[in-house]
């Protein structure tokens, strides 16, 4: 059974607002509103889905989807989720594949960080992607070691923000979330 305030956030999702119009009309959290849409209405994943490629360009040269939206630091495409960033590759990668496995990285064959041709993209351990990156004759990220990671994840468990982190090791938003999901440097333990 649905609430009434569940109802309202359909209809008026259902009639064109975005979430943010939808909470302030209605004067509820965007958090709340979010996740009613979140949960009951199944239109709101064909649309976020079909955001998603929008914002890919696939007439290229090279054969390369490129990302026209927002990028983060190192060039790789950033896609808002109901309010949480994803990078656009490995969106691009999950809804070709239907998902990817813990700790992997999905890397680029291009080369070409804001592509998002799953064509182009494969699935690799933090380790796959540090030999591929070597392969290509290119350095590794060398701002970490297995150290730093270590001290990272442990100040994080301390209480320690985000924000302090990133100034401190000075690494993006990406990297230190990825780093703390285990994603990157899986295997430091
Ligand atoms: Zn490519």
């Amino acid at each position: 059974m649905s609430t009434d305030l569940e109802k309202e956030v359909i209809r008026l999702y259902d009639s064109g607002l975005s979430g943010t119009k939808i909470s302030q009309s209605l004067k509820k959290s965007k958090k709340k509103v979010l996740m009613i849409i979140k949960s009951l209405c199944p239109k709101s994943e064909f649309d976020t889905i079909k955001k998603f490629w929008s914002k890919v360009n696939k007439n290229t040269d090279n054969g390369c989807w490129e990302w026209s939206g927002c990028k983060d630091r190192k060039g790789y495409g950033e896609f808002r989720i109901f309010g949480d960033n994803y990078q656009a590759h490995r969106i691009a990668y999950m809804l070709a594949n239907g998902g990817i496995p813990s700790n992997i990285s999905v890397c680029h064959k291009c080369d070409n960080p804001k592509c998002c041709n799953p064509d182009h993209l494969f699935a690799g351990t933090n380790r796959d992607n540090m030999i591929d990156l070597l392969l290509k004759g290119k350095k590794p990220d060398t701002k970490l070691n297995p150290q730093s990671v270590k001290s990272i994840r442990e100040a994080f468990k301390n209480g320690v923000s985000r924000a302090e982190l990133r100034q401190k090791y000075n690494i993006s938003a990406t990297c230190l979330n990825s780093l703390l999901r285990g994603e990157k440097w899986a295997y430091v333990k």
